[in-house]
This record gives C-alpha cells, structure tokens and sequence, in this order.
C-alpha cells in the first residue's frame, strides 16, 4: 500500500509505490512509470519526487522539506542495488536522468538534466563500462552543457549574445575541421571537457559540482524551479492549468540510446494521433538520445523501419504498446530507447490528438468493444468539435495551383486541416500580426516551447525540420491548429527574414498555404471550402455514406442526445443561421435579437424615420413601413424552425446605435433623408447618453414607446398566424429585455397578449405562444418570484448580467480583464466562463424564487456562455432547461451538456 505521506515513490525490478492513479502527487509521466514497472513492463528503476515538494520548494524559500535528505539517498540505494552500479563510484557508475513530469503533460515547457553522475572519475568507469571513450567523453561533456545551462543558468541571452558553451563547442569544430558533431574524436570531447568547466568557472566564480549527491540536488532544484520559467507560465495561462499544481521529479538510472548501432531511441503512438487511424505509429533516430527526436534537430525514420532495423526490439516494442492500450483502455503516446537491442520503456501517457483522432479513436473503440458510449462522450473535449468543422482546400483551386507550379513542397501532414496567410518567421511577429487583423502562418527551422504564444496566433504553422512527434506537431495537433512539419526542401533563414525553396523565395508578408492533411506546401492563397461534416450538414454535397468523419460524428452526437438532459437551441437572426443550427442539431432557437434585422438592406432607412418622428404618429407611419419587413423575417425563421420554439426578443439597443456617431455621416444622411442636418445633429445629440448600456435601452424603450412592441408583436403574431393557416405550426416566445421589475414586464406582456388576440381573431386561427423575459440585471432575480408572476419562460442574458453584477463594461473590460486573468485577480474572463460566485450566485436565487412561484417554469441561457463548455456543465449543475449559443456552437454543447450529464446530477 503506497504511504502518501512520503515524498519519494520508488519504482524497479517490477515493484512500484506508485500507480497510475497518483497523478496529482507523482505528475503524469511518474505515474506512467509506476504503472508500467508495476505490470511488468521493462523500465529503468528510479524515483518520484512528488508535487507537493515543488510547492514546499516554492514557499520555503527553495529549501526542501527534512525527510527528503534521507529518502533520496534511501530510493538512490535501492537502484544500486537492482543494478549493480553505484552512484559516483569509479569503477561502475549509476548514472541517472532528472526530469520534469506535472500533472498535465506539459511538452517541452520544463527543464531535463541527463548523464547525471559523471565527474573526471566516474567518467573513467564509464569508459571502463562501454570500452568507447568517445561515447564517454561526449556523454560527459553533453552533460555539463545541459547541467550550466538549466541548473547554473549559463545560456544564450539577449543580453551576453551566444550560448558560451555552443560557441565553445563551434570553435573546437572549427580548429578541427570538423563538418558534424560527430566528427570529433575521444580526445576533442575530453579536452571540451576541460574548457566548459572552464567556462563555468568563469561565469559563476565556481567549480563545476563534481560530487554527484551535488549535482543531483541542484538538478532537482532546477527542475522544480523551472516550473515558474516563463515558458511554462505562459503554456499554463493558455490552457487554464493551475499554477499551484507543481511538478514532480523522476530520477531514473540512465540507459543510452547512442551507444552504437544496436541502439535508439524513439516515439510511438498506438493510433495515429492526427486522424485516428488504427495503426502502429511512431517515429525513431538510430543512435541517438531521446531529446532528438522532440527537439526535431534530426529527423527521425518511421517506426515501420525499426522492424527492419532491429526486429526483436520492434516486435517487443509492438507487444509492449498493445499491452498498454489494453491496459489503459486508451491511446497511448509511448517512449522508448534501445540499448544494445534491450528495449526500455521510459514514458507512457495518454496521447494528444487532433479533434479529427479523438472522434474517430473514441468511436472505433466503443466498436472495439474497449470503452463504453458514455465513456466515448467523455473522452471528447467539446471544444475540439470545432476542428471538423474548419474549412478544407477547395480541390480546383489545389489543381490550379499544381497548374501555375505553386507547389513548392511537400512535409509531414502533421495537423489535418487548411492554412493560408502571411509568412511570419517568429512568434513575436505572427502576435503581433494576427492583433492587426492578419492571418499568418508562422513558418520555422523547427519551433520551440518558447513559440507557444506564435504558434496559438498563427493559422498555421509550417517547419523545415523534425518529424511528427517534433514539438512543433505535438503542440499543433493539442491546439488543433494546421501544420506541416520537417518540410526538409524549406531554407528559412531567420537574417535575411526568407524561406527559400526548390528556386522560389519568400519573403516575410508573402502569401502561404499549406494542407496538414497531405503535407503539401502552396506558394500563394487557395481558396477553401466547408469541411466534410458541414458538406453533408450544410451544402449536401457530400453523402453522409461517403464520408466517414460525419458518420463518427453523428453517432458520437446521438449518444450524446441519449445522456444529455439540458436542451441546446441556438443564437440566430437570420433564416440561414436558423437552418445552420437545425442542421447541427438545435432544438430551438433561444434568442432572435430583432434589432439585428434593423441593420439590413433599406430597413435602418425606416429606423431611422421612426427614430426621428417628432411624434407617435410619424413613428407609427415609418414603423408600418418596417412591419412587413420584420414579418418576413419572422416568418422564415419560424417557418425553418418547424414546431420547435422561437425565443425572439423585442428591441433592446439604445436608439443611437441606428444613427450615425460623425459629422460627416451626419451630413450625408440628412441628404439622403431630406432633413436639416441640424435636425438630424440635434436629435443624435439628444440620443447621447453617458451610461448608454444602463441607459434607454431593453423594455425602456417598449414602454417609452408602446409602438414599437406592438409593431413587433404583430410582425410575429401575422408571422405565425399566417404559417398556422398553411397548416404549420409555428412556436413563437416574446421576450422582454433588461426587465428589472415587475410591472415592467407587466406593462409590456399586457401590449403583446392584446396584439396576440387581435391577430389571431383576425386570422382566426390559434398559436401556441408563450412571454417571458430576460433575467439580466441583479434586481431582476432578486425579485424574480414577482416577475415569475407574469412571466413563462425566464432567459439568462448572462452578458448583462455579468456586466451589471461585476459592474465591469462589457465594451470597455478589454483593456484591464486580461491582466487581471494574467495576475489571478480573477480567475477567468468572467465574459467567456459564467463567474459563478458571483454571476452565478444571483442565478441560483433567480431560478430558486422563479420556481418557487411557477414551479414548471422554463429556464434557459442566451448569453456568449451557453457555448462555453464549462458554463454548460454549470447550468446543468443549475437545473436549467437548456442553453442557447450561437450556431456553430451547437454541437459542442451537446457533447458539454452530455458530459455534465454524466458527471453530476442537477442540485
Ligand atoms: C445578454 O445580455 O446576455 C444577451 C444575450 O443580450 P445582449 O447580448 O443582446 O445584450
Ligand atoms: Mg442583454
């Protein structure tokens, strides 16, 4: 039974004090490691420093907590003995690797320190070991680069220039004439030696450590520390991890993947992390250490050539990844080095895939019988349904350009998908680029965890070296962004600001294209098209028979349907919105913003009329003009929407916002309308408002103006009565907005009952109907059990309400939100992700006080949140009856509503 008391977990020899369900304390790759040596699978002995020492380190002014001294010596012991190799001795020396290893895998975002244990004597017992000097030498000096780079902090800055040590090393390359690393011999390496520590003592005033138990604390030191570098802040600002989850640190006997041509060192996947593909996937270096092949510097060979190159170490190799897809029940994205034909397993972890690979892995393997339909659901994070849905090259405009000889290229097709944009060659300009308004493809030798930020701005990302499991695919394929990777034809070169290939140049600004699904690199734009899941939704011109991606996705949806209790209706003005969400799947519409149809073809023309009538006969004269506008209107969408309910709400913007801010437009519209410019001037002066947003605005202006309600009740009611009598039958809801009290809602419901009746009786027909209000200001739920009164449906406009509850602009909050998410002031945007304190608080006593009064009452959302998952699984958590988000959202939704469903029950 593991001792969660103790900060140091061993694992070897088949024994582990860990296990795959320790992630929060051992970080994700020391679970793997545990789990593995537990079922027998062959690791390299070590131990596991937990998480909770990192935060110990962290507060304790980087000082370690006391037992510690004693259980590292105690686990290092324990190696020695499995091997037979003792730390810092000189005959036979332990040798060992510190690396980093959170909770959530982190690519590359964290320090590694390898060959630690070697000194001027041990180096001599690995000599002794191998019989190969050259590999000592070179092991030795490897070693002190990455120790004085991570632990003593000597590395290339903007301010010193080069990396001391690289330049050390260049020098000796030159004096020796030497065209690769490879061509120096024993002798070279030994004298690099000398000349780092060296360096090293000039740059620190100290010795090099050349006691291992020295090393090994700086290195754990180090790597705890890096855990606040600025990279791994960065990385964990963007996908939302906590900063006070720390990382653990794996100490692991070293085994070496260069050591000859018996050994390697490589990567694989147990499907292929890009499409989902079952298949043995991965990729390996002959004669290399493992940092190769992520840092992309060589690029490695397929994994199908490993069986020709070493056979019995391929085939266990196989055996080890299918036994650990069994035991997981998931895919895997597995580790490994050869040495002398010995395969060794150094990591495993669930794999990172593109949205495209989750669907399919998540369906095939229910088919496969290894997980259940709910589990699928939740193996899917909702947001990365947005992948099927990007755009991919339209054929004809790929052919045209194979036609004028704008092919440049072909990579690695390692992030399915269409890119076009810009040539950017560093993170900081596609940031900068993709903030003005530009679409750039951020195009590298190879990227590095320092790009991170880049490659989130860019559209795509394109890289002359490494291969598909380099940092650049990696990172893609989790962000699911379009990459083409190890494009080895492309000459970047960072001074010159081109990318040269195959005879053409470009330069920074030029237009670029590339296709993660074939590799394929265009010089130029190509047009794009829908991806496969909206040609069979949408356009239909794809059979749902021909393509498979839509068939998973729509088995993965109706799964969905079966578990999800919250309904999903959508955010839509328009028929052809209306029509996108019913395809996705929308069960309604939960917000039709009417003033959004005032803005089209010659109505504002009318608007403005109604706006400037000096009387309510004039605006009752413009706003019989835009009756049968709005009627039509009304009348497409309900028509699209079937049976299933219409939630339209009647206007709410101030009025200014339909009349021009600037003089000039000021001039120029009272031409158009014939009136004085200073009529018209005077009337937008008399609009102005300070607080526009907490000014005449919502039901306000309903009841300033009785006209305009009625109007708008009656473009809906003809709407509907018109399509009953052609044997439709239409749902229309009126909603109120920005109702703070209940007479409010009263006044306005009694204007659209007394429309609703006269229409229908003129009609003489029935609609089924129902009037409700939005629940967007902090006195409407403190009085909610009064407004329930009059009201039949409740609607969160969650966007006014955590702007009135916060009392943070929704227009102005850019400027300072982001630093406050950045400094923990909050922990999110409370405009993406319901603030649930707060925001969240006010609508727990909305709905408690609604229900009290109407205990059926229906309860939904219309604000930005109902798209966002984690406020789906709120409102679940709330007990509301659906979420309403804007078209393309649908899906995502569904699978977020799904996921609630099964995690937790309504309260
Ligand atoms: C809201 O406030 O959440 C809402 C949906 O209304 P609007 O965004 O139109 O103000
Ligand atoms: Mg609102």
């Amino acid at each position: 039974m593991p001792n969660e008391k103790r900060d140091v977990f061993f694992f070897g020899n088949g024994k582990a004090q860990g296990n795959a369900k320790m992630r929060d304390l051992l970080g994700g790759k020391g679970a793997g490691l545990h789990e593995m040596t537990r079922i027998g699978i062959p690791v390299p002995p070590g131990f596991t420093i937990s998480t909770a020492v990192c935060a110990y380190y962290d507060s304790h002014g980087h000082r370690y907590p006391k037992k510690l001294e004693k259980e590292v010596p105690q686990s290092l012991g324990q190696m020695e003995k499995i091997l037979g190799r003792r730390f810092g001795d000189g005959g036979d020396p332990l040798l060992v690797s510190v690396r980093s290893g959170a909770r959530e895998s982190m690519p590359g975002m964290m320090d590694t320190v390898l060959n630690l244990g070697l000194n001027d004597r041990t180096v001599q017992g690995l000599i002794r070991r191998t019989g190969n000097p050259r590999f000592a030498f070179d092991s030795y000096r490897r070693f002190i680069h990455m120790y004085a780079d991570v632990v003593l902090g000597i590395k290339a800055t903007s301010t010193n220039g080069g990396d001391p040590l690289a330049e050390i090393f260049e020098r000796k390359k030159n004096a020796r004439r030497a065209r690769s690393d490879t061509d120096l011999e024993a002798a070279d390496l030994q004298e690099l030696v000398g000349e780092y520590k060296d360096a090293v003592k000039k740059a620190t005033g100290k010795d090099f450590p050349e006691d291992p138990f020295d090393q090994l604390w700086g290195a754990v030191g180090a790597v705890f520390g890096s855990w606040n570098n600025d990279r791994a802040v960065a990385y964990r600002e963007l996908y939302q991890i906590p900063h006070d989850w720390g990382t653990a640190v794996n100490v692991q006997a070293m085994v070496f993947g260069n050591l000859g041509d018996d050994c390697a060192t490589g990567v694989a996947f147990t499907r292929d992390p890009a499409t989902g593909e079952k298949r043995f996937y991965g990729e390996f270096l002959v004669n290399a250490q493992g940092e190769d092949v992520v840092a992309g510097s060589r690029t490695p060979r397929p994994i199908a050539d490993l069986f020709e190159a070493m056979p019995e170490a391929a085939n266990e190799l196989h055996r080890v990844c299918k036994l650990l897809e069994k035991h997981y029940r998931e895919m895997q994205d597995i580790e490994f080095t050869i040495e002398g034909g010995k395969l060794w397993m150094l990591q495993t972890r669930a794999a990172k895939r593109t949205g495209f690979a989750a669907v399919r892995v998540a369906v095939d393997m229910v088919e496969e019988h290894i997980i259940g339909k709910k589990e699928a659901l939740l193996r899917i994070e909702p947001d990365q349904l947005n992948q099927l849905l990007r755009p991919v090259f339209d054929e004809k405009g790929k052919e045209r350009a194979h036609r004028e000889g704008r092919l440049l290229a072909k990579g690695l097709p390692a992030g399915p998908g269409a890119a076009t944009g810009r040539v950017v060659f560093d993170a900081e300009k596609a940031v900068e680029w993709k903030k003005r308004g530009e679409r750039v493809i951020l195009c590298r030798i190879e990227t590095s965890p320092d790009d991170i930020r880049g490659m989130d701005a860019a559209q795509g990302i394109l890289t002359a070296r490494g291969g598909m499991t380099s940092h650049a695919a990696l990172v893609a394929r989790q962000m699911g962004k379009v990459c083409v990777a190890g494009c080895e034809a492309l000459h970047v070169d960072y001074t010159e600001r081109v990318l040269r290939v195959n005879g053409s140049e470009l330069t920074e600004g030029d237009w670029i294209s590339i296709d993660g699904s074939t590799g394929q690199v265009f010089q130029g734009e190509i047009q794009t098209l829908p991806s496969e899941v909206l040609r069979v939704l949408l356009t239909e011109s794809l059979a749902p028979k021909e393509s498979r991606i839509f068939q998973q996705f729509a088995r993965l949806m109706s799964w969905a349907d079966e578990v999800r209790r919250l309904g999903v209706r959508t955010n839509a003005d328009q028929p052809d919105q209306a029509a996108i969400a019913k395809a996705f799947g929308s069960e309604g519409i939960g917000l039709c913003r009417t003033e959004h149809m005032f803005f089209q073809g010659d109505r504002i023309q009318a608007v403005r009329e109604m706006i400037l009538a000096d009387d309510e006969t004039g605006r009752r004269r413009a706003l019989a003009k835009l009756l049968p506008m709005q009627k039509q209107d009304f009348k497409g969408i309900l028509e699209i929407m079937g049976s299933l309910p219409v939630t339209i709400r009647t206007l709410d913007p101030p009025l200014h916002e339909f009349l021009p801010k600037h003089d000039e437009e000021i001039v120029e519209l009272a031409k158009v309308m014939g009136v004085a410019v200073d009529v018209l001037r005077d009337k937008v002066n008399v609009l102005q408002e300070f607080n526009p947003m907490l000014g005449h605005r919502g039901c306000r202006l309903g009841i300033s103006f009785p006209e305009i309600t009625e109007m708008q009740a009656q473009a809906i009611f003809e709407a509907a009565c018109e399509l009953k009598r052609e044997g439709k039958n239409p749902f229309p809801e009126v909603m109120i907005p920005l109702v703070g009290s209940r007479p409010e809602l009263h006044e306005q419901k009694a204007i659209v009952e007394r429309v609703a009746s006269a229409t229908q009786k003129a009609y003489g027909v029935k609609v089924r109907y129902a009037i409700g209000t939005m629940i967007e200001l902090p006195r409407a739920c403190m009085v909610a059990d009064e407004i329930a009164e009059e009201a039949e449906f409740f609607s969160f406009g969650t966007n006014d309400l955590t702007q009135t509850c916060l009392g943070l602009s929704r227009d102005d909050a850019g400027k300072f939100l982001p630093s406050y998410v950045l400094n923990g002031i909050l922990p999110e945007d409370p405009f993406v992700s319901i603030d649930r304190d707060g925001v969240g608080a006010l609508m727990r006593i909305a709905i408690a006080k609604g229900r009290k009064v109407r205990k059926k009452l229906e309860i939904g959302i219309c604000g930005e949140h109902g798209g966002d998952p984690k406020s789906v699984g709120y409102c679940h958590e709330l007990g509301l009856d659906y979420v309403s988000c804007s078209p393309y959202r649908v899906a995502i939704a569904r699978l977020a509503a799904a996921q609630a469903a099964l995690r937790n029950k309504p309260t």
